[in-house]
């Protein structure tokens, strides 16, 4: 039988986002090196984080590699992006669902292009704190080491972070990976910064299920299984749910819950879950549905909804979007694409506009909930949705 998950300390869900080749991968290994050897986790090598082995064995598109941890006062689960287009599509989209991200800067290279835009779009889909791990520090001499820390506090700030305020780590992921006893302290003083810096948010327990799906697997012999962050209330075995979105509405029975491979009572928001759903065919769901507590979500095609184009120097458009405009929405785990009708006819980037949107097909909405705007293969805009009709 699978061991169960014992609820003995908050779980929060954070993850490493930085320029490609800073050492987000290297830290993620190294993290759970220096916990394993504390009794905190179990060690997940670099090739195990970087190969995502779920894609490779179930021939399923997983890009996000999670890894689970323990500090003395907390739960993590972390997501590790292999590349940015991974991290701008999965975790800006909302599915990673992070209470706080790690930045993980290169002292050698300092803030480079995809640094600033992961900060820029962490800010911007409500990512409230980021703990910076001032990385390769092992091959920086000190006075680069301040330069760098310089430069990342003001991005930090000029981003609508506490740059001030905010913890910067000098690590070597790499060094600590290897053993050595002053960047395995780092490696623990980074971990250390973000126990104490990011606080447990507050979760909408209370509120009825909600679960965006994120994988959907078959385990053989027991049924479909779909994969996610529970996003606001409860669920238990024996719990019924809808799934819907894009032309699908069922209604199922939840007949397993796990997490990391071990079976829990109840998972709340905030967990990483895998639910088993009884009757429910592989083909029937997919990424960008919700689970959620029957009848207490409907979708839509249409909404209203305020809008930041973002400006050139943020990775934005040069040019201004019209009425007509048929761009890519991101909104929880899925993307649609929507039609746009703007009050004055255009909009410039830069600019900040209230926009009337008709998705291509009907998702789950409601006022409140972020998404952001794609073309191409990049953010141009990022927004809330006002009113929904229809
Ligand atoms: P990612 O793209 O951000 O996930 O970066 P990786 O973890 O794949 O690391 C990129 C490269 O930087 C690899 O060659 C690592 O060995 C190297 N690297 C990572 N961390 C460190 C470090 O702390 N010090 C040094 N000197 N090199 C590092
Ligand atoms: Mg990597």
């Amino acid at each position: 039988a699978k061991q169960a998950y014992v609820r003995t300390k908050p779980h929060l869900n954070i993850g490493t986002m930085g320029h490609v080749d800073h050492g987000k991968t290297t830290l993620t290994a190294a993290i759970t090196k220096v916990l394993a050897e504390r009794g905190g986790s179990a060690f997940t090598p670099f090739d195990k984080i970087d190969r995502a082995p779920e894609e490779i064995e179930r021939g399923i598109t997983i890009n996000i590699a999670h890894v689970e941890y323990e500090t003395a006062t907390r739960h993590y689960a972390h997501v590790d992006m292999p590349g940015h287009a991974d991290f701008v599509k999965n975790m800006i989209t909302g599915a990673a669902q992070l209470d706080g991200a790690i930045l993980v800067i290169s002292a050698l290279d300092g803030v480079m292009p995809q640094t600033s835009e992961h900060v820029l779009l962490a800010k911007q889909i409500g990512v409230r704190h980021i703990v910076v791990a001032l990385n390769k520090a092992d091959a920086a001499d000190a006075e680069l080491l301040e330069l760098v820390e310089l430069e990342v506090r003001d991005l930090l700030s000029a981003n609508g972070y506490d740059g001030a305020e905010v913890p910067v780590i000098p690590v070597s992921g790499l060094r600590a990976l290897d053993g050595d006893p002053h960047w395995s302290a780092q490696a623990l003083a980074l971990l250390d910064a973000v126990d104490e810096y990011i606080p447990v948010p507050v979760r909408y327990t209370d509120a009825p299920f909600l679960m965006p799906v994120e994988n959907v697997l078959t385990i053989t012999g027991r049924g479909t299984v779909v994969t996610g962050a529970v996003e606001r209330g409860m669920v238990r075995m024996g719990d019924k749910v809808t799934v819907l979105g894009f032309d699908t509405t069922l209604e199922s029975v939840v007949t397993g819950v796990e997490t990391f491979g071990r079976t829990m009572e109840s998972a709340e928001a905030g967990d990483n879950v895998a639910l088993l759903l009884r009757g429910v065919q592989r083909g029937q769901v997919r990424r960008g549905q919700v689970v959620a507590a029957v009848g207490s979500i409907a979708v839509h095609r249409a909404f209203t909804a305020r809008v930041h184009l973002l400006s050139h120097a943020q990775g934005g458009r040069r040019t201004p979007i019209t009425t007509g405009y048929r761009p890519q929405f991101y909104l929880r785990t899925g993307d649609v694409v929507g039609d746009v009708v703007l009050p004055e006819g255009r909009a410039m980037p830069g600019d900040t506009v209230d926009m009337t949107v008709t998705l291509g097909s009907p998702v789950p909405l409601e006022p409140g909930l972020g998404f952001a705007v794609r073309e191409g293969g990049r953010t141009v805009a990022a927004g809330t949705v006002l009113t929904v009709d229809d």
